[in-house]
């Protein structure tokens, strides 16, 4: 079933000049999703969070909950939870306390308010740490603790923005799994709030690309990666190789691109696209190869720059025919390069790794 529809969604902070946060945002979130909200900061993602939580009153457009038309709805009407990033516990009061506050002022009894918050403890393994303070606890723990809290009155919806980006590295990918983990045994659906690529990959059931108000892409992550919708989120996800082809015979099902390699490449319609007009394709680094020797049809050239990267590395290529690509390869065994700057190469690019961009 559906947890959140929202049709053409709008938010425009008042002052001169207004601000349209968000311009017409339509998305359907699934009962049981981890859903996440994925763009750079000032995209319109916590606008649309703190809607969906009640916190700002919609401008346009409708939300709803469940099936409810919750437009309107004051925000303790709604069975929706928040976590933010500046996680903010009571310090004076014991992390079960801290977890206890919002079921004991939902009317429950000390008790089973008591019992209710040492359950979601052992839910985000905290189980030992009840009568701590905050302070007392580290900083990935803390977090945990505000899981817990807006856990605890079991809420339909938990939205998360950016509940992980204060933390360090390490701690944030292990945090990672935890959420997911949290999210399957709870079959709460989360909507999470966040602007690393690669977090959004990791996590997500399904991400929404944003991008100054708007939603570009809605997909699961795998599509978002192989078939970004436009140019914006072929950027946004992962690295990539951009050209300019052009449009040889179109069809109804589809059209025939020649590129810049020499190699046609049947790809889909682009609107507003005749025979001869110019499109943009691209390609990931790690789908193209690297050989020292040639092979049938790969493309001469020489190495600019060599960029290592740990289990991989970049190398800058400048084609002989023109162009550059970037092309990224593992290393040898021992952990050095293919090849140095200066030293001549052939890139072998495989027609069906090159995407052409609709927008
Ligand atoms: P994100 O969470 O993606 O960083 P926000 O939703 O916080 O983006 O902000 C979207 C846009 O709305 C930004 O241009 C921001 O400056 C503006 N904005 C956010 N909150 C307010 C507010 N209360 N009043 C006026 N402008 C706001
Ligand atoms: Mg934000």
């Amino acid at each position: 079933s559906v947890a959140i529809q929202a049709e053409r969604l709008r938010k425009v902070y008042p002052g001169s000049p207004p601000v349209a946060a968000l311009k017409s945002a339509s998305l359907e979130i699934a009962d049981n999703e981890f859903f996440t909200l994925l763009g750079p900061s000032g995209c319109g993602k916590t606008t649309l969070l703190r809607l969906v939580a009640g916190f700002e009153s919609i401008t346009g457009g409708t939300l709803h909950l469940f099936g409810e038309d919750i437009s309107h709805l004051p925000p303790e009407k709604r069975p929706v939870n928040t976590v933010f990033q500046h996680y903010s516990l009571f310090p004076h009061m014991t992390i079960l306390d801290n977890v206890a506050f919002g079921l004991r002022r939902l009317g429950k009894s000390r008790q089973e308010a008591a019992g209710k918050a040492q359950e979601m403890l052992d839910l985000v393994q905290l189980r030992d740490y009840g009568a701590r303070l905050p302070n007392q606890l580290s900083g990935g723990q803390q977090q945990r603790v505000a899981l817990a809290r807006a856990l605890a009155p079991r809420p339909r919806v938990l939205l998360l923005d950016e509940p992980l980006s204060a933390l360090d590295l390490k701690l944030r990918q292990s945090m990672r799994l935890e959420l997911k983990r949290l999210q399957r045994e709870t079959g709460i659906t989360f909507v999470f709030v966040t602007h690393d690529q690669d977090e959004a990959l990791a996590m997500s059931d399904r991400i929404a690309v944003m991008s100054a108000g708007e939603i570009q892409q809605i997909a699961t992550p795998g599509e978002i990666y192989e078939y970004p919708a436009n140019r914006f989120v072929a950027e946004f996800i992962g690295d990539a190789n951009f050209y300019q082809a052009t449009a040889e015979q179109i069809a109804d099902d589809g059209a025939t691109y020649l590129t810049p390699f020499g190699t046609r490449l049947a790809g889909p319609l682009v609107a507003g696209v005749g025979p001869g007009s110019s499109v943009t394709i691209f390609v990931r680094p790690e789908k193209v190869a690297l050989a020292r020797t040639a092979t049938e049809g790969a493309l001469p050239g020489r190495v600019r720059d060599v960029i290592y990267l740990g289990d991989t590395t970049d190398y800058r290529i400048a084609l002989d025919q023109g162009g550059a690509i970037t092309v990224r390869a593992e290393n040898h065994k021992d952990g050095r390069p293919l090849a140095n700057p200066g030293d001549d190469v052939f890139v072998e690019l495989d027609p069906s790794a090159l995407r052409v961009l609709k927008e």
